[in-house]
């Protein structure tokens, strides 16, 4: 394969530059924004001949399904000819991520009153998140870039993702967290996988910005969602749903809203898939947060995602309790340019959404569950009509956050005061064990008993 030919630009000054050129810490020295990938091949003026041909690669695209080959069998770099951020595929690294299922919420789509509603399930990656997608393209990078060690500061997902790639690779892998407030479950895949992981006595942005020193003064790869290249991987779930609908596209698509960085890249995907030939027309991008983590929210509401205002982020749903967000400045983009909408969403109807997910087969993280949430309140507002088709994207497994699940079911998740009008439905989805004595009698009853409710 001969070289990418891919570049970087700043979205704060558009300052274009070639990949020896980023800095570490993947900020412009210009203005301190984030970058993001492009292919001046796609662009207007070049040879013709040099933009991929839509219907070619969709048929290419089909066909690398039944190949035996790694790239070919991953949901990720079979649509690499939109991601073309290597110069060797022998650099790549793959757990056979993406390929995930789009699953029809048929109980959903009767309680919401919306024909179709779907879910893409991006918890069914080799680790259990959607990071998966965004780690196999930025460990191949780094890989290729002839890095031994990668880092990343994450207490949740990404040092999940990030360690396994890296252990696929025979690579080292560096997590940072802060001291106090950990929620072991998740870490204990990083563990698994074989990190090294170091406790640093401050909170999360502290460790950011000693990670930000460490990856300056020693070859250490930094994968924070800062990293440009996360961001084509986590493209690829736009073009599997896409793929799915034979590219026409639904008319929404909603995805929970943490650091921003996914909401950014399925933006991305689909400008691309539009200015490509792929697809004709954009869906509806809708971003939801959680009522405490929500600074995008306030920042659209206050003054059109002109600035954002950090905010002490609150929420059980760990995976987007994030209060500052870095890639917020794409994610606004994302939304006004394709029509969506910003909402936020309270602890109890994530909880319950969450439920109603699970009571489907399905389950999901609770960051995940903000989508149903969020769905529910742009039906109220008449932002979502009963004849469209609406995917919501989950982000990650049900098995990530089993502790919230068990005291949901047992009725101790959530504060009185957090409740409100939604007790009746709650009360309705709780399935707590039930103990009785070892009698056939005793189930037999148990059994009449629920049946009867
Ligand atoms: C990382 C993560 C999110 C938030 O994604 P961002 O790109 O940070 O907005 C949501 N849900 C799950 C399960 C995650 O792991
Ligand atoms: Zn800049």
């Amino acid at each position: 394969m001969e070289n990418s030919g891919h570049l970087l630009r700043c979205t704060g000054c558009a300052r274009v530059i070639e990949q020896r050129e980023l800095k570490e810490n993947f900020r412009c020295p210009e203005c301190g924004d984030l970058y993001e990938v492009v292919y001046p091949s796609w662009s207007a003026g070049m040879a013709e001949i040099r933009k991929p041909n839509a219907s070619a690669m969709r048929w290419l695209w089909k066909e690398r399904c039944c190949s035996n080959t790694e790239a070919d069998q991953s949901g990720v770099w079979r649509f690499r000819e939109m991601l073309h951020i290597l110069d060797d595929e022998a650099n790549i690294v793959s757990l056979r991520e993406g390929n995930t299922p789009l699953y029809e919420l048929r109980r959903v789509a009767e309680s919401t009153g919306i024909e179709h509603v779907f879910a893409k399930h991006q918890g069914m990656n080799p680790t259990g998140s959607f990071k998966d997608a965004g780690m196999t393209t930025a460990l191949s990078v780094a890989h290729e870039l002839g890095f031994d060690w990668v880092a990343c500061a994450s207490t949740g997902n990404t040092s999940a993702a990030m360690s396994a790639y890296a252990a696929r690779a025979g690579m080292r892998s560096l997590v940072l967290i802060p001291q106090g407030k950990i929620a072991w479950g998740k870490l204990s895949q990083a563990m698994d996988y074989g990190a090294l992981t170091l406790q640093l006595r401050t909170d999360f942005d502290g460790c950011v910005r000693v990670l930000n020193e460490v990856v300056k003064r020693a070859p250490v790869y930094l994968l924070n969602s800062v990293n440009p290249y996360r961001l084509e991987g986590q493209k690829t779930p736009a073009l599997e749903i896409a793929e799915t609908f034979d590219w026409e596209v639904p008319d929404h698509l909603i995805v929970p809203g943490g650091n921003l960085a996914n909401s950014s890249a399925l933006g991305k995907a689909f400008l691309e898939m539009k200015h490509l030939g792929l697809v004709t027309k954009l869906p509806k991008i809708s971003v939801i947060q959680a009522e405490g983590a929500n600074p995008l929210y306030r920042s659209l509401l206050s003054n059109s995602g002109e600035t954002l205002e950090p905010v002490e982020a609150h929420t059980r749903a760990s995976a987007i309790r994030i209060g500052n967000p870095a890639s917020w400045k794409k994610a606004v983009r994302v939304i006004q340019q394709t029509g969506g909408y910003c909402e936020q969403v309270s602890e109890a109807e994530i909880a319950l959404a969450k439920a109603e997910i699970g009571a489907e087969g399905i389950g999901c993280e609770p960051a995940s569950a903000v989508t149903l949430a969020g769905l529910k309140k742009l039906i109220q507002q008449g932002k979502v009509q009963s004849n469209e088709k609406v995917v919501l994207l989950l982000t990650g497994h049900t098995l990530k956050d089993s502790d919230y699940t068990i005291a949901y079911h047992r009725g101790d998740l959530l504060k009185e005061g957090e409740i409100k009008d939604l007790r009746p439905e709650i009360e309705l989805t709780r399935r707590n064990a039930v103990e009785l004595e070892a009698s056939a009698d005793e189930v037999l009853r148990e059994l009449e008993r629920v049946a009867v409710r």
